[in-house]
């Protein structure tokens, strides 16, 4: 299957420069859904993964759905303010603005195998921190899955000891 068919590309948003891609168009359809996620599991079933770690919000539509296909945990990764419990949290610069990311200090237990996943890598700035978060709390960062990979954005250099899978690469 060709998911680029359905990912939706709009020019200039949020802001003047940006390329967004739109993954909208292709969770709206079931069955191209359904074959990314079995795609990307096919892609990270060799790792010993315990727990699936996703980024608000669209990482949570890729990584929620791989964790039940892997019969795996799953634990979110969110915007500060938002966790009711104790939290960790790192700061961070976005493709277009910054942020702070937080997770509960037991979201995952010292030594567990940790995937994290989101729908798209750009500069790589949102799963350098994922990253870090998962490693400041004793997790083994076992690989990061993404739906899209804008390549020229060199997210993987922020990544470079961590294997990185994706089902389609844009220019
Ligand atoms: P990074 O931190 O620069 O790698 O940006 C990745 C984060 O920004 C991900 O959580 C994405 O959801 C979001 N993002 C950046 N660009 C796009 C885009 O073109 N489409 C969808 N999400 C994007």
């Amino acid at each position: 299957m060709n998911f680029k068919d359905y990912i939706r590309v709009i020019p200039d948003f949020p802001q003047a420069g940006i390329s967004f891609k739109d993954i909208t168009t292709l969770l709206n359809q079931g069955e191209v859904y359904r074959s990314a996620i079995d795609e990307l599991k096919a892609m990270v079933q060799h790792l010993k993964i315990d727990v699936i770690a996703g980024p608000e919000a669209r990482g949570f539509v890729v990584g929620a759905p791989l964790a039940y296909a892997l019969g795996v945990g799953f634990t979110p990764i969110r915007k500060s303010g938002k966790l009711p419990y104790e939290t960790i949290e790192v700061g961070y610069d976005l493709e277009y603005g910054k942020d702070k990311l937080a997770m509960h200090i037991d979201a995952i237990e010292k030594g567990q195998n940790v995937l994290i996943a989101d729908d798209l890598l750009a500069t790589g700035g949102t799963i350098a921190t994922s990253v870090n978060l998962v490693r400041q709390l004793g997790g083994n960062v076992v690989g990061a899955a993404f739906m899209i990979e804008l390549a020229d954005l060199n997210g993987r250099d922020k990544l470079q000891d961590i294997d990185v899978f994706t089902l389609m690469n844009y220019e």
